[in-house]
């Protein structure tokens, strides 16, 4: 069978952009599809549909531009999908991972029947099912939406009833209350299944937050063999069990030995940029091999890695920065550098685990 080599991807911020730097190496044509003009994608894609995700007609030019579809964020509706499909395009990964991460009580339901932990939850939908659920799960506890929520945003960390009067309730959303963890360590994992069936686990990293924004991914993340071991298994098992092809970054907290699964997000992950250069292949590398039917080969942690977000409050910082060995800066190239944005990251690369840290903190 004749190889794909047009790609098109639906979504067109940071992620997509890196997509397409992959699929430039490996000589892939990309289109991508977002509304946004100024998407930063467009610095890299051969192409910018500037389209709604339910554009019949920025859909057909995507149709007529690639081969193969992927997407580059989680809330792409599941209509987009099924038109898509009716076209008879090629999408590997399909609607189903898309359906299950567009909905926190769904995931988390999904991931619990094939025996992997979560906190304690409960699905919420006005003041008094919240208060009937704290009865049951007590404080301190977190609502969040179960939609569309990103970055810690649509969440509210409840720890007494006082915190109940600051909850933004609407009309059109669900929540989901969940028991707070207790967790010593954030940690996440990138597994990729390709179409072959091969399946492949990035070394895990432990994530550190600024404001409910990841702030910096430590790899190797601080946790025993035994753990690390545990996370990869369980993370192949969710893709395996709940037959999910493509990209899966899953987050987790571990508490005393105890691993929960936190979410999931069926493209690349922020917290698995340091792939880019500590490893072999990059997670964008292994999501295009996976979705085109490449054999998918073993993952290497070529060094020990810091990797630490550039948001728009470091606009000054970036311009006075003195690069270094062993320094790797990436800047997405968006048009606006706004306060708490994603602009760009940079990846410290070198053997001292607790030196790296130091120099990412003191950026
Ligand atoms: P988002 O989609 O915004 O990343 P998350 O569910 O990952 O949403 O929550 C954001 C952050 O809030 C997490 O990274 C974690 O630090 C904290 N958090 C979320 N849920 C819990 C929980 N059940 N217990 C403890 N901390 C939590
Ligand atoms: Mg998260």
């Amino acid at each position: 069978m004749k190889k794909s080599r047009r790609v098109g991807i639906l979504g067109g911020g940071q992620l997509a952009k890196m997509i397409c730097d992959s699929a430039k190496k490996m000589n892939y044509k990309t289109t991508i599809l977002d509304p946004n003009i100024e998407s930063c994608g467009k610095l890299s894609a051969n192409k910018h549909i500037i389209a709604d995700y339910n554009d019949i007609k920025g859909l057909n030019i995507l149709c007529e531009n690639a081969d193969i579809i992927t997407y580059e964020f989680e809330n792409v509706p599941s209509e987009t999908i099924d038109y898509l499909e009716k076209m008879r395009k090629d999408i590997p990964q399909g609607k189903k991972p898309l359906h299950l991460s567009q909905h926190r009580i769904r995931e988390k339901e999904a991931v619990k029947k094939i025996g992997v932990k979560t906190a304690e939850f409960r699905k919420v939908q006005n003041i008094d099912s919240l208060k009937k659920a704290l009865i049951e799960i007590g404080y301190p506890a977190i609502l969040k939406t179960c939609s569309g929520g990103y970055d810690g945003k649509g969440q509210w960390k409840l720890l007494d009833e006082k915190n109940i009067f600051e909850i933004k309730w609407s009309d059109n959303q669900e929540y989901i209350l969940e028991k707070m963890i207790p967790f010593q360590k954030e940690v996440s994992c990138m597994v990729i299944r390709g179409t072959t069936g091969d399946i492949v686990a990035f070394p895990i990293g432990e994530n550190i937050h600024k404001n409910g924004i990841l702030n910096m991914t430590i790899v190797p993340a601080r946790i025993s063999k035994e753990i690390a071991k545990e996370i990869e298994s369980i993370s192949k098992k969710i893709v395996k069990d709940l037959d999910i092809y493509g990209p899966l970054g899953i987050e987790y907290f571990i508490k005393d030995n105890e691993i929960y699964f936190n979410e999931m997000a069926p493209r690349p992950h922020n917290s698995a940029h340091y792939t880019m250069d500590a490893c072999n292949y990059s997670q964008f590398d292994i999501h295009l091999m996976g979705i085109l039917g490449e054999k998918l080969p073993e993952i290497k942690l070529l060094t020990k890695v810091v990797m630490l977000n550039i948001m728009g409050e470091d606009q000054e910082k970036v311009k006075k920065i003195k690069k270094e060995h062993n320094m790797n800066v990436h800047i997405y190239g968006k048009s606006e550098w706004k306060k708490d944005r994603k602009m760009g990251h940079i990846n410290y690369c070198g053997e001292n685990l607790e030196e790296l840290i130091l120099k990412a903190d003191s950026f």
